[in-house]
């Protein structure tokens, strides 16, 4: 018997989560992890020079009160509607620990963003995995499928796809438990389903101030949902789950909202130029309201493209899954590093010798 047989078997069967590349210094063209290219706020540089004082010895507001006061009032909600997490990634992680016992059904439509695979793993759950259609509609049965979790990533990933909110709005009185609407790539949509929070006790939705807030590296996550569902949630999350940086650093982010809409319009304008060249180069992309695009050769492994582009300096996403080899995820950077890219990628998808 293993030495490590006090390891819960949930936990030695799994793989876990395999994060995108982070390389560390070198000149590269990072367009594998859907970071914004485009730098936070003034604001936040300030407010983190702010907190290089002798105060690090105190403990941070367990409560997160000045980052979720600064939510509050963006959304235009009462604070008891806010939670914070260390990237939405904890929040995620905190409803998995509070709602789901070993073989509780946890459901979603995939592909999709994998970390719900290995929180599934963890918890023990039974994972019920809906294929997307094609035209990335809500699956049929994803009620019927009566999770006690079900998510809905909205804008998804790694497709970019939105459903529209108003087929999303009929699922909270459908489900049996609780519906997570996970909104990461949410500002670089047309619509959200923030809405939905007020109607019903069994909806939450998460943001992350990570990607049109360009604040990967300070880890901050926000959840809405009704105080009573936030308060059992609360129970399960780290005590100090924000550190004193990013409560300030996520305050004055969402202080500068027209920093973070100038950012995202110039995303989205790149976007476009990227989805209509990887189209002439031979790659279905669909229609993606996200900061990047899913460009798929359909049945023609993608790793010898992602290779050549590694080794040229430029990362993007490939994952070694059925149904996603054929396809690269690329995140949308600047101008200049997508023209780097597509001088890069050969024609028809496919490397020459
Ligand atoms: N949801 C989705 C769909 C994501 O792609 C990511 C980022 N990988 C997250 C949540 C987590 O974001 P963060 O923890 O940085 O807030």
């Amino acid at each position: 018997m293993s030495r490590l047989d006090f390891i819960r078997p949930a936990v030695r069967a799994m793989a876990g989560y395999v994060p995108g590349e982070q390389p560390q210094g070198g000149r590269i063209i990072k367009l594998n992890t859907n970071e914004n290219p485009y730098p936070p706020s003034p604001r936040v540089r300030e407010a983190i020079a702010a907190c290089a004082s002798d105060e690090v010895r105190l403990y941070p507001d367990p409560l997160a009160t000045a980052l979720r006061t600064a939510a509050a009032e963006r959304y235009d909600l009462p604070f008891d509607h806010v939670i914070a997490g260390n990237g939405s990634d904890e929040l995620l992680a905190i409803v998995m620990r509070a709602c789901l016992d070993p073989g509780d059904r946890v459901v979603y439509p995939v592909p999709t963003y994998s970390l719900y695979d290995t929180l599934g793993e963890i918890a023990g759950a039974t994972v019920v995995r809906l294929p997307w259609p094609e035209d990335y509609a809500l699956p049929e049965g994803i009620a019927a499928a009566a999770g006690r979790v079900t998510i809905v990533c909205n804008p998804n990933a790694p497709s970019g796809t939105c459903v529209p909110i108003e087929a999303l709005a009929e699922l909270p009185e459908q489900v049996r438990g609780l519906l997570v609407i996970d909104e990461a790539y949410v500002d670089f949509a047309a619509d959200h389903a923030l809405r939905l929070i007020h109607r019903h006790d069994n909806v939450l939705v998460l943001r992350t101030l990570s990607k049109s807030y360009s604040l990967a590296g300070m880890r901050i996550g926000l959840g809405f949902g009704q105080p009573a569902l936030l308060a059992e949630l609360g129970k399960v999350k780290d005590s100090y789950n924000l550190s004193r940086v990013s409560i300030a650093a996520g305050a004055a982010a969402l202080g500068d909202v027209a920093l973070m809409h100038a950012h995202v319009a110039r995303v989205a304008a790149t976007r476009a130029r990227l989805t209509t060249r990887l189209q002439a180069l031979g790659y279905a992309v669909p229609p993606s309201q996200a900061n990047f695009v899913l460009a798929r050769r359909s049945g023609v492994d993608q790793r010898p493209v992602y290779e050549r582009l590694k080794a040229q300096g430029i990362l993007v996403r490939y994952f070694a899954t059925p149904g996603l080899a054929d396809a690269l995820r690329i995140s949308v950077g600047t101008d200049a590093e997508i023209d780097a890219l597509l001088a890069a990628l050969p024609e028809g998808g496919t490397p020459s010798p």
